[in-house]
C-alpha cells in the first residue's frame, strides 16, 4: 500500500525535533552535528536568534496581503540585494527551481523583445541541477530526472562539463543564454574554475546573450563571497537565488541587470506567495547578517580550517577518500566508497553529511559553524571513515 506521503523520497529513519546553531537534536535525544545544513539552506544554523526573531515578529503583525499591494518587507530585501549585488531589480520566488522558470522566461522574453523571437536556445551542462520543475528538469537534462516526464520544454542543449570547443561549436542564432552553477552542487561540488567563468561571460558578450548563473546552493556566503562569481572577477546578466537567502524559510529570487529584465513588464510574471512578509522579514535578517563586516571573512577563515583538517582526514583514510575539493564552506569529499554509504555510517557517529553524484560527499556546515565544532565534525567524519 503506498505511503500516505508520496513516496518520492528514500529518506533515513531520523527524525529531527529541535535545531540549535550546528546541532539537530533526534527524537531519541541523540545530538548530531548538522554538516549538511539542509543542503546549505540553513546557512546560518537552526534557530538562529535573529532570524527566529524576524519571523516571529512579522508573523504576530502580518503573513499574507497579496502583490496586488506593496510589501515593505519585499522592498526592503530588493533593496538590500540591489545594494549588495550587480543587481538593478529582484524577483522573489519561493523555491530555487521557481527562480529556474523565470530565469528562464526572462531570457526568452528579452529576445522576443528585441525583434529576436528565434532566440531561444540555452546551453547548460552536463551535472547541472536546476530543481524539479518542467524547466529545471528539461534544462539539467539528466535521464535519471526526465525519464518519462515528457515531452520536456524544449530549447535547451545540453553540453558535456568544461568542454571549450562544444561551447563555441554550440551557439548559433537561436542561442539565447547560458545557464551555470558557479559551484555545482548535487553534480558533486565540481567548481566552474574562475578562468571558465570569465571564459563563458566573454563568450556571452561576443554574442549578446545572456549569462544565467545559478547560485541557488553556492549563493548566499557559501563560498566565502556573497556570491560564487565574485570569485571570478564578472557578473551575470539573471542570477537564481534561494536555499540559504531564507536561512530555512522557503524563499528564492531571481536577479537581474536593468537590460536583462526589459522585457518583464506588469502582466508578464507573478506568484502568490512570492515575496510574501513572512519570507521577505527573514531575508532581510540573513542578508543583515552576512553583508555584516568581517562576516564572510570569517567564513573564509574557518573555511581553510576545515579544508586543511579534511587534507589530514583523506590522507588518513586513503582507502575511503580520493580527495577534497570545492570552495569556502561547499566542500566535497570525493570518496573510493559509495557516498550513501558513509553518509548512513555518518548517523551511527552522529554527524550529518549529504551524498551528491560523483561519487561525492558534501559538507555543507551551516556559515555559523565555530572552530570547536570543525575540530568535533573531523573527529566524527574520522570515525565515519574507520568504521566503514
Ligand atoms: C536546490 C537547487 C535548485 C532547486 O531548488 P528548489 O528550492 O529545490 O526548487 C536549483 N538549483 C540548484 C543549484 C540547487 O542546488
Amino acid at each position: 500500500m503506498i505511503s500516505s506521503v508520496l513516496p518520492t523520497y528514500s529518506r533515513a529513519p531520523l527524525s529531527f525535533v529541535s535545531g540549535a546553531g550546528s546541532w539537530l537534536t533526534e527524537a531519541d535525544g541523540r545530538r548530531f552535528l548538522d554538516l549538511g545544513a539542509g543542503i546549505a539552506v540553513n546557512a546560518l544554523g537552526h534557530a538562529h536568534p535573529k532570524l527566529v526573531e524576524a519571523l516571529t515578529a512579522q508573523a504576530g503583525a502580518l503573513w499574507h496581503t497579496s502583490n496586488l499591494y506593496q510589501i515593505p518587507q519585499q522592498q526592503a530585501l530588493a533593496d538590500k540585494l540591489v545594494d549588495a549585488t550587480f543587481a538593478d531589480t529582484v524577483f522573489f520566488t519561493n523555491s530555487g527551481t521557481e527562480s529556474c522558470e523565470l530565469a528562464v522566461k526572462m531570457a526568452r522574453k528579452y529576445f522576443y523583445d528585441k525583434g529576436q523571437p528565434e532566440r531561444v536556445e540555452i546551453i547548460t551542462f552536463d551535472g547541472s541541477f536546476h530543481g524539479r520543475s518542467s524547466a529545471g528538469i528539461a534544462a539539467a537534462g539528466s535521464e535519471k530526472m526526465t525519464k518519462g516526464f515528457g515531452p520536456l520544454l524544449p530549447g535547451f542543449v545540453h553540453l558535456p562539463f568544461g568542454d571549450h570547443d562544444a561551447l563555441t561549436a554550440a551557439i548559433n542564432d537561436n542561442t539565447c543564454a547560458i545557464m551555470v552553477e558557479p559551484v555545482q552542487g548535487e553534480g558533486g561540488i565540481r567548481p566552474l574554475p574562475d578562468v571558465c567563468l570569465k571564459g563563458l561571460r566573454d563568450l556571452c558578450d561576443e554574442h549578446g546573450i545572456l549569462m544565467i548563473l545559478d547560485e541557488v546552493q553556492c549563493g548566499v556566503g557559501r563560498t566565502g563571497k556573497l556570491f560564487a562569481h565574485e570569485w571570478a572577477g564578472i557578473t551575470p546578466d539573471i542570477m537564481m537565488v534561494a536555499k540559504g537567502i531564507g536561512g530555512g524559510f522557503p524563499l528564492g529570487a531571481v536577479l537581474a541587470t536593468e537590460n536583462a529584465a526589459s522585457g518583464m513588464t506588469a502582466g508578464t510574471h507573478g506568484s502568490t506567495y512570492g515575496g510574501n512578509p513572512l519570507g521577505c522579514a527573514v531575508g532581510c535578517a540573513v542578508m543583515d547578517i552576512v553583508t555584516a563586516p568581517e562576516f564572510l571573512a570569517e567564513v573564509n577563515r574557518k573555511a581553510s580550517l576545515l579544508r586543511q583538517k579534511l587534507e589530514g582526514l583523506i590522507a588518513t583514510h586513503p582507502d575511503v577518500f580520493e580527495s577534497v575539493r570545492g570552495t569556502g564552506l561547499m566542500l566535497g569529499l570525493k570518496c573510493k566508497v559509495a557516498p550513501g554509504d558513509f553518509v548512513a555510517a555518518g548517523y551511527a557517529q552522529e554527524v550529518i553529511t549529504v551524498p551528491a553524484a560523483d561519487n561525492v560527499v558534501r559538507l555543507l556546515p551551516p556559515l555559523t559553524i565555530t572552530d570547536d565544532e570543525i575540530a568535533e565534525a573531523v573527529a566524527r567524519l574520522d570515525r565515519t571513515a574507520a568504521s566503514l
